[in-house]
């Protein structure tokens, strides 16, 4: 009673229950929450600001990301580099210019990272015929690569004093950005500018590129262009060995998107005709694992650009210091570990446990015709989706398969016995999930295909041993998850 009177007197001396949250309890409730809510209580205090608008936080930055990830179905692709997941979310779901606050303005300019209307865009940016008038007047020196770094987009413009009679596509810039990029050159002398020019073109492929991916999507979400067939285009090729035809920033990007439109659809479709026509020879076994990581694949094309960054990021860090001599083993070891960080992070670590996975709807059921990509960006992966959101919040009992590897952090521990053994054995050792797998596929039972049935779970063993047994590559790394890939995996590299 004594406790309790205190406890009150104690909850009325403070001004505010709410501010009184500790921060595991304020971060489990915001795990469900969708960004608009998140983004009103970021505005009812200052602690719970502090919470969810920390820019260097790893727990703001995951509490959004799992806001986005569950709530905007079409934002699934990582922030652009340089934005945290909180300006992201911003940017995506607010509506209105952010410049002159007209209302219901929902488009966005993804070179520019901001949301804008057509007036304050115009205001905003510049040809570049135009950055030559104005800007470079002074200095007919300045060469147009000067602007090679510079993210750009092709607008149909027309000025007021422009009295051609043509509106050509051209490409923008962002004034401000030819400020400082003009203010940097200057600053060097004739050496160092070649050198700067350089590195400059370098970034302006790769900043093209990314939104290449990124900016073009199909109407369901997903990259418009797979990368590794426009790799394979001429027109790609071309345009990427010739400083004089650099597309990506001197030609307006719409006629190069033309050009490379119809050899794409060309060079897919042979490509995947040659697919089909080796993979209808298949086995059967092996052709439903195909069909899996063709699954996988394609939630990779998704999550392209987040492992990208992370392998630019890990490029960086090793270029910056010189004490770290990366070898063979180290590198990786730095590449497992990213891969297990994209595990973590995404579906795919939930799919050799969803339904729609273990048997897939199969064209003509029959795991050796190839499927439409529409097929899986519209229904298939859709379909996975939502039994993925139903493992999380339904987790399996920890007595299953499923539960111990999913939810009980049991994965490394010896738990797991053979059950093709224990019908011969009393005394049959203990595995982890990795190590008993591997014993299926590998000793003489010769397991093909792997299923549940044939293991056992002991998930409240005492002194379970942990297994020191750890993936080392990437077969073993998806085997080690619960994909079947046992059979292909000289497919996955
Ligand atoms: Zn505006
Ligand atoms: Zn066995």
């Amino acid at each position: 009673m004594e406790y309790e009177y205190y406890h009150q007197q104690f909850l009325i001396a403070k001004p505010c229950l709410a501010t009184q949250i500790p921060p595991e309890i304020f971060i489990s409730i915001c795990k469900d929450l969708p960004p608009t809510d998140l983004l009103s209580l970021a505005r009812v205090c200052k602690k719970f600001y502090g919470y969810l608008c920390s820019t260097n936080s790893l727990t703001t930055q995951e509490i959004w990301r799992n806001s986005r990830m569950t709530f905007l179905p079409f934002v699934q692709l990582p922030p652009p580099e340089g934005m945290t997941e909180l300006q992201y979310v911003k940017l995506v779901s607010e509506r209105g210019c952010q410049f002159c606050g007209k209302s219901r303005i929902r488009k966005i300019y993804w070179p520019f990272l901001v949301r804008s209307c057509k007036k304050c865009l115009e205001e905003r940016t510049i040809r570049m015929d135009q950055v030559r008038n104005q800007i470079f007047s002074q200095d007919s020196t300045v060469p147009d690569d000067i602007l090679c770094g510079l993210t750009f987009t092709t607008g149909l413009y027309k000025s007021g004093c422009d009295k051609s009679p043509k509106i050509q596509p051209s490409s923008l810039y962002w004034i401000q950005d030819v400020h400082e990029v003009y203010n940097e050159f200057n600053k060097l002398n004739v050496k160092e500018r070649k050198e700067w020019i350089e590195q400059n073109r370098e970034k302006g492929r790769r900043k093209m590129e990314q939104n290449l991916i990124r900016g073009e999507k199909n109407e369901y979400g997903f990259p418009r262009f797979k990368m590794s067939v426009v790799e394979k285009c001429m027109t790609y090729n071309k345009a990427i060995v010739s400083p004089s035809t650099n597309p990506f920033t001197k030609r307006a990007w719409i006629g190069f998107r033309n050009k490379l439109i119809p050899e794409y659809m060309q060079i897919a479709a042979m490509l995947r005709s040659k697919r089909q026509e080796i993979e209808r020879r298949m086995e059967v076994d092996v052709a439903i694992q195909t069909r899996q990581m063709d699954i996988v694949k394609m939630i990779f094309t998704l999550l392209r650009p987040e492992m990208e960054r992370q392998q630019e990021n890990h490029v960086q860090s090793v270029a910056n210091n010189n004490m770290e001599k990366s070898s063979n083993s180290s590198s990786n070891y730095n590449s497992i570990v990213r891969m297990n960080s994209i595990f973590e992070s995404s579906m795919i670590k939930f799919l050799p446990w969803c339904p729609s996975f273990r048997n897939p709807p199969f064209t003509n059921q029959d795991p050796r015709n190839l499927w439409d990509d529409d097929f899986l960006m519209s229904t298939l992966i859709p379909q996975l989706r939502e039994e993925v959101e139903c493992l999380k919040n339904n987790p399996a009992p920890l007595t299953t398969l499923c539960g111990a590897f999913l939810h009980g952090g049991l994965n490394n521990k010896r738990i797991y016995k053979c059950k093709l053994c224990s019908r011969h054995s009393n005394k049959t050792p203990f595995y982890s999930f990795f190590e008993v797998r591997l014993h299926l596929t590998r000793s003489n039972h010769k397991v093909r295909m792997i299923d549940d049935e044939m293991i056992q779970v002991f998930p409240f063993l005492d002194n379970a041993s942990t297994s020191q047994i750890i993936p080392r590559n990437k077969t073993d790394l998806f085997f080690a998850a619960g994909f079947n890939c046992n059979l292909i995996c000289k497919l996955l590299y």
